[in-house]
């Protein structure tokens, strides 16, 4: 990561430093200055900070690595918003993969952002990430950035053709689309109001991290099973990473709490390893859907040594 942002001109390389320490987040006031400096627009900003998004990337299976670099829709008034990085996450079963897009997501989710409004991509989103965008708040106007030299020709090209920078908005890219509206879902991901779904531990514990996997459970999003959920990881550093579970109207995109909180680990600390893992608190409301043994099995597959602390909720009557 340090020799990439090296890459760099050395008066943005300060600026682009506080990624490493901030959890793969790049504040909208340094944006603003980098693009200033650079006299580059945002999204050739978000392009170029793509090979530093995708060197986070365990992709130890495909050796395939994808970075993704999403902008929230905050703003404090200039149009730009923080950006938030996300690479693909491999675990011993395909199906358990975390996707770049998906990565990013959960990093601006988990930071409070409502919504995302465009998302950068080494190479054009699979058909797995177009349906789990359709999910998140802000999707009806998102818009998919690529590198211009690794664009098909439905991409549109920047206006400066040096931006190296192509656009297209994801309802181009999936057209006629099933989401949330047709299970009669009107809330969507990242929408979720602040006081949560006042869960209610059924075993007490006065735990942090416990209680900082309920906080998780409360923001998550669940609105085809009400199986909210949310875990919490702590390193044997200290550091605590929680993780959000999202689900999606087509199901199989949905975003598990473990792989949520395991890529924001990953992000915070480059250097990780994973038997740095102490604990791992589990929270949910179980329903016909539980995340006990899917939560289980990807725990044994990073750190055998660790077993999943688990605690059941239920909504507040
Ligand atoms: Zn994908």
């Amino acid at each position: 990561m340090k020799s990439l942002i090296n890459n760099f001109p050395n008066e943005v390389r300060s600026d682009l430093s506080s990624l490493i320490d901030n959890g793969g987040v790049l504040r909208a006031e340094k944006c603003e200055h980098i693009c200033q400096l650079l006299s580059i627009s945002i999204e050739n900003l978000m392009v170029k900070l793509l090979p530093l998004a995708a060197s986070y990337s365990k992709s130890e299976l495909s050796s395939y690595k994808v970075g993704a670099v999403a902008q929230g829709i905050d703003t404090k008034g200039n149009g730009i918003s923080d950006l938030y990085f996300g690479a693909n996450l491999e675990f011993s079963s395909l199906y358990n993969s975390l996707h770049a897009e998906q990565a990013a997501v959960s990093n601006a989710w988990l930071d409070g952002q409502k919504g995302i409004r465009s998302i950068a991509v080494s190479g054009a989103p699979c058909g797995h990430c177009r349906q789990f965008l359709k999910e998140v708040a802000g999707n009806n106007d998102l818009q998919i950035i690529l590198p211009a030299d690794s664009a098909s020709e439905i991409f549109l090209p920047g206006e400066n053709p040096e931006d190296n920078v192509a656009t297209i908005d994801l309802s181009k890219l999936l057209p006629a689309a099933f989401g949330p509206l047709d299970l009669g879902c009107e809330q969507l991901m990242m929408e979720a109001t602040e006081e949560g779904h006042q869960l209610e531990l059924t075993r007490q514990s006065d735990s942090y991290l416990v209680l900082q996997a309920l906080l998780a459970a409360n923001r998550s999003y669940a609105p085809y099973s009400s199986n909210y959920a949310g875990c919490a990881l702590e390193m044997k550093t200290g550091e605590i990473f929680c993780g959000q579970y999202a689900e999606n109207a087509a199901h199989n995109p949905s975003l598990s709490p473990y792989s949520s909180a395991l890529s924001k680990m990953i992000l915070s600390m480059p250097e990780f390893d994973y038997d740095d893992i102490a604990r791992l608190v589990l929270v949910e409301s179980p329903t016909m859907v539980s995340q006990k043994s899917i939560t289980t099995t990807l725990l044994l597959a990073c750190n055998k040594d660790v077993e999943l602390e688990y605690f059941a909720a239920d909504v507040k009557s």
